[in-house]
């Protein structure tokens, strides 16, 4: 009789939306899922609770300056890290199975590397890194043989609908809620506050990624993340609003076949789902029932009230650095949004000026890519 250990899981970004309910995930099956580490960028207090509560053998702290801090509130069996060397050995730990990638932003593309470089299984939840240096990743995987698992919701229901299908795949369809704008004027939009844009209507998450989907540039980015992780050109992935996010996407085969993932807008669904592949266990997500439904509707994006959707098509295909250079304008403009500096449209607005004063390198290095990225960062914070 073979008796299957427990997989080690490591979670960077414990402390966001992703990394919580990863954590929910891994309580409810202790059984299948020991916790060997956990990384926050500098949540101390809270990552400091979740050494306590679970227990793991390895922490680590993106901000070097509150090592320390982390240190004095932690017990001499957990070894703590620090800094992204801190993060990348962290992903590398020798017992480590499973590494989930939560982290937000471009800063999870070297910690995703060293996970695949040392043969873990990687769930991936940061699309920035696909959308930054996709090209690399993937190869990096094939390389390593190593299994990168969706967890953004629309790429684990593309991964589940291709289960023995792939070869008859002729088009993605990406499903979005179309944010809490769609109805708004552009006029309307140019009014939009922070408060308004945080609250999403379907989905429970980060300020980064809710802000994206204000704007759409997260569907923009999952188009390119989805370029990438199933290996289809940009002409075979549209994106259709589906404003209750009950189908979490669809792919449609060679014989005209649709296949639809339906279910409760959880992302533990998902997220267990990248953990658990490819068997699937018990979830503690609401049940859905079709009778209570009603409705689903579909409908067009609006690519000329929204566009950075149409942004980031553009800078998928002209590829080579491009991609990276949108990701990072688009992170510092949310920033600049989120503190007020920035109107809502601006965001968009922002990406393309820096989009326009970029000379794109082609089949760039990860240190071109890390170089593009710092300069479209430092030009969209001078714009
Ligand atoms: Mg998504």
């Amino acid at each position: 009789m073979t008796i299957c250990r427990k997989k080690n899981v490591v979670i960077l970004g414990s402390t966001g939306s992703i990394g919580l309910q990863t954590l929910d995930v891994i309580e409810k099956h202790t059984g299948m899922f020991n916790l060997l580490g956990i990384a926050a960028k500098d949540e101390v207090a809270v990552l400091a609770e979740q050494i306590q509560r679970y227990h793991p053998a390895v922490a680590a702290v993106g901000d070097t300056s509150s090592y320390q801090e982390l240190c004095s509130r932690t017990g001499k069996d957990c070894t703590v890290l620090s800094g992204l060397d801190g993060l990348c050995e962290l992903a590398a730990w020798p017992e480590a199975d499973i590494v989930v990638i939560a982290v937000s932003g471009a800063i999870g593309i070297k910690p995703t590397l060293a996970a695949i470089q040392s043969g873990k299984r990687v769930a991936l939840a940061n699309k920035e890194t696909l959308v930054a240096a996709g090209d690399i990743v993937m190869q990096e995987a094939r390389d390593n043989n190593v299994a990168i698992l969706p967890v953004d919701s629309e790429h684990s229901a593309v991964f589940q609908c291709l289960q023995g299908e792939n070869k008859h795949l002729k088009k993605i369809w990406l499903t979005a809620s179309g944010g809490p704008f769609k109805d708004l004027d552009r006029i309307q939009l140019d009014s939009v506050t922070v408060e308004m844009a945080l609250k999403h209507p379907n989905w429970i998450m980060g300020p980064k990624i809710t802000i994206d989907s204000a704007t759409l540039m997260n569907k923009g980015l999952e188009v390119i993340e989805a370029h990438h992780l199933f290996g289809i050109n940009y002409d075979k992935i549209d994106v259709v609003v589906q404003k209750e996010s009950i189908i979490h996407s669809m792919v449609e085969l060679v014989d005209g076949s649709f296949l639809a993932h339906l279910g409760s807008h959880d992302m533990r669904i998902p997220i267990q789902y990248a953990l658990t592949y490819p068997e699937r266990v018990v979830s503690s997500a609401p049940e859905l029932d079709p009778k209570l439904l009603g409705a689903l509707h579909f409908e067009s994006a609006d690519m000329e009230k929204f566009p950075a959707l149409n942004l980031a098509y553009r800078a998928g295909r002209i590829g080579g650095t491009m991609p990276a250079v949108l990701n990072a304008a688009n992170e510092i403009a949310v920033n600049r949004f989120l503190t007020r500096e920035i109107a809502f449209t601006s965001i968009p607005w922002l990406a393309e000026q820096v989009m326009e004063l970029h000379e794109p390198v082609n089949q760039p290095d990860l240190d071109s890519i890390l170089q593009a990225d710092k300069w479209a960062r430092s030009i969209c914070r001078k714009l």
